[in-house]
């Protein structure tokens, strides 16, 4: 770390630059402390109208389509990937590997005894693909946005697939902060801790009625395939019909969503938030396209994240003392994924996050520079 101490007039408002957990809004986080319900049980009517809001609040953002419904249950999108394997896939998943979440999911895959070997097409990191289409996959998985490195992927259902195969998108950092058409997802699931400005620990999922009947049938215990109620798609969404969770949740991870949920649909829904991120990340790009010794990370503007946006530094740079100097000044969690190379930083600009911020961030970024490249 250098003892650098950059200017308070230059400092952005909010440091917190996270890819999740990442900003919350201060209102948001008062209105935690102010609310009634913490504190009191989940069952009553209090915390269930919570619940209803928040599905009827996510309905009203995409647009969900007819026959849909919001699924939500603990333990966040890492649990929903075991989820899936007890619950929608059936026999044989096809993947799309392109980072450490997409990764992750096909792993599980890989681990569950019920099912075969699944398919999985890879590619390098800074870069996206999709699933591979194959004779007797039923499940087909990806992310519309890979954290991990910053890409960001179409959600659409790939032609071709055998009738009634799933399609299964990991929105965890997407939802909120980019677009999608659910009619395009059997799941398009995500936790609250990224643009939804929340806490972790929960996951929520739109799921069509084709997945909530996959699930209904493989739950059923026909085929002798252990179901633990935690991983067990269709009580999960009995229980949100009746706007519970299985078990105890977060109360204040839902009050956060809720908060976080009006304050989008307060300012126009969608449209605001895909304008905001938008903006942050182009200002993002835009500026290291121009740099001296950055660049984007990923070399396919069409598949630059509008939410997580990853830069290369060239040689001259020590980007780990450029993240630990801003650090030190309140600037947080610009660092690459740990999986990544260490000449790297990655900015999450969710829809939290102020575009005049990333501007006073970037600003901050080249005081340091100017002051640590020699
Ligand atoms: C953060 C993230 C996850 C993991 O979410 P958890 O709530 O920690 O389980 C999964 N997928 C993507 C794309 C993510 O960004």
């Amino acid at each position: 770390m250098s003892d650098l101490v950059i200017p308070a007039e230059l400092l952005p408002a909010d440091g917190r630059f996270g890819s999740g957990p990442a900003k919350v809004r201060p209102d948001a986080l008062a209105a935690v402390a102010a609310s009634p319900l913490i504190g009191t049980s989940h069952r009553k009517p209090a915390v269930r109208n919570l619940v209803a809001r928040i599905k009827e609040r996510l309905a009203e953002l995409y647009s969900m389509p007819d026959g849909y419904q919001v699924v939500l249950g603990n333990g966040g999108a890492t649990s929903f990937w075991d989820l899936a394997c007890v619950s929608l896939i059936e026999r044989c998943s096809s993947h799309a590997s392109y980072g450490s979440f997409t990764k992750k999911f096909a792993t599980a895959a890989s681990r569950a005894p019920w099912l075969k070997p699944p398919v999985v097409t890879e590619a390098p990191f800074g870069s996206g693909c999709l699933p591979a289409v194959e004779a007797g996959a039923d499940a087909y998985a990806w992310a519309q946005n890979e954290t991990s490195t910053g890409v960001a992927m179409p959600v659409e259902r790939p032609a071709g697939v055998d009738d009634g195969a799933l399609v299964l998108v990991d929105a965890t950092s997407a939802a909120g902060g980019i677009d999608a058409d659910l009619a395009q997802a059997d799941a398009l699931y995500f936790s609250p801790q990224k643009n939804f400005s929340s806490d972790g620990g929960l996951w929520l999922s739109f799921c069509s009625p084709a997945a909530l009947e996959r699930s209904a049938r493989l739950t059923s215990g026909h085929d002798g395939r252990w179901v633990p109620d935690t991983l067990n798609l269709t009580l999960a969404a009995s229980n949100s019909a009746k706007d519970q969770t299985l078990n105890t949740p977060a109360l204040a991870t839902l009050i956060l969503l809720d908060e976080q949920l009006g304050w989008m649909l307060d300012n126009g829904g969608m449209g605001f938030v895909t304008a905001r991120t938008a903006d942050s990340s182009g200002r993002v790009y835009e500026w290291a396209e121009a740099h001296q010794y950055a660049h984007p990370f990923v070399a396919d503007p069409a598949q630059r994240s509008p939410v997580v946006t990853t830069i290369v530094f060239d040689e001259a740079v020590d980007a780990p003392l450029l993240c630990s100097t801003l650090r030190a000044n309140g600037i947080l969690d610009v660092e690459p994924y740990r999986a990544l190379g260490t000449d790297q930083m990655r900015i999450g600009v969710f829809a939290s996050v102020d575009p005049e911020d990333v501007s006073r961030l970037l600003g901050c970024i080249d005081w340091v520079l100017e002051r640590i490249v020699v």
